[in-house]
């Protein structure tokens, strides 16, 4: 017989992660599944210094230390695999299927599948992806030492990757398409006192060029005054936002316009369905930092907890 989970948590960052330590310490059956590296964008980060507990801690750390905890944890099955679709079959029955045909049937849902970097959607970024254009300065700067590299974008993301990049690579140039930053200043006076990282201000970057191996430049109109411009470099990270990944879940219920999920009561970061929880950057209105996604993960584990053991929601 098919085995039917208490609760199936998709994503195992900060936030799933959570959920399934604490529904496993509950005695609720888990299936966690993920696509990619346990601790999800904190792989992404470089130095966080606003996780409480930690002055500072390496972003790949932290992830190995959610992993470790989540591996640590009896009740829980760890699958790896891409979400293809959720069925609600009926109030207390989902049906999750992989894109490798594997399907998994759970009581309750939890959702922590989070955001992915926007793309800029130009000319030559998709053909030099991979091999010059990143958004993953943790992952790629090495293959930067000594070159000229670009970072797009003026938010926390792209601040705190010219920061990282510019000890790696030789000069950094953040490009950015207004006069001013939007990521937290602490961080901006730092990048602003490296000598080796410089801005070019309302630049909208228009076309990546190449040698076909890899990017020489990018060509940017300067929206102020309206003139064309080159700008040599041999690699670039695209920092431009981020969107939800909810691409599954879109037949089984109603997104906001950008794609987020609603969890219009807070308090249990229920949806419209009892029994299905959206955890972290992928719940509507959330604040997308680490601290929040644990704090939403340990709610929906107890949200879980409560509908798996009474049949109905309780509100905190
Ligand atoms: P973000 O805060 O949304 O910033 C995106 C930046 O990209 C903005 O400066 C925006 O310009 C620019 N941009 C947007 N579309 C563009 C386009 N088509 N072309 C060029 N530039 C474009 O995104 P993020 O930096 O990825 O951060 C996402 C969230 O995670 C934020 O809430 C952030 O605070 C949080 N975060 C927190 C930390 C931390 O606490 N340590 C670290 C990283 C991220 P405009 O300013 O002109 O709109």
């Amino acid at each position: 017989m098919t085995k039917v989970y208490d609760v199936t948590i998709i994503g195992a960052g900060a936030g799933g992660i959570t959920s399934a330590v604490y529904a496993s310490r509950s005695g609720l059956s888990v299936a966690l599944i993920e696509r990619g590296l346990y601790g999800g964008v904190i792989n992404d980060t470089s130095e966080i210094e606003n996780y409480s507990g930690f002055t500072s801690i390496d972003g790949t750390e932290l992830a190995s230390k959610f992993e470790e905890q989540a591996m640590a944890q009896e009740n829980v099955d760890h699958i790896y695999g891409d979400v293809l679709d959720v069925k609600k079959m009926n109030r207390e029955f989902y049906e999750t299927e992989l894109r490798n045909g594997k399907v998994i049937q759970s009581k309750t849902l939890i959702i922590a599948t989070g955001v992915k970097h926007k793309k800029l959607g130009i000319v030559g970024e998709e053909e030099y992806r991979g091999r010059s254009v990143s958004s993953c300065a943790t992952c790629d700067a090495n293959f930067f030492k000594g070159k000229h590299t670009l970072v797009i974008g003026g938010g926390d993301s792209a601040v705190e990757a010219a920061l990282y990049l510019s000890d790696i690579v030789e000069k950094v140039t953040l490009v950015h398409r207004r006069d001013e930053l939007i990521a937290d200043q602490v961080t901006q006076d730092r990048m602003f006192a490296k000598d080796n990282v410089d801005v070019v201000w309302n630049a909208l970057t228009e076309e990546v060029v190449g040698n076909g191996m890899h990017m020489t430049g990018i060509n940017y109109t300067d929206r102020v005054t309206g003139e064309k411009h080159s700008l040599e470099a041999e690699g670039m990270f695209v920092y431009i936002g981020v969107e939800p990944v909810s691409e599954p879940f879109k037949d089984l219920i109603p997104l906001s316009p950008e794609g987020y999920i609603g969890t219009w009561n807070d308090m249990s970061v229920e949806s419209d369905y009892a029994g299905l929880y959206a955890v972290g950057d992928i719940r509507y209105g959330s604040i997308r930092q680490i601290s929040t996604a644990v704090g939403d993960g340990t709610i929906a584990a107890m949200s879980a907890y409560d509908f798996v053991k009474t049949g109905d929601a309780k509100y905190f």
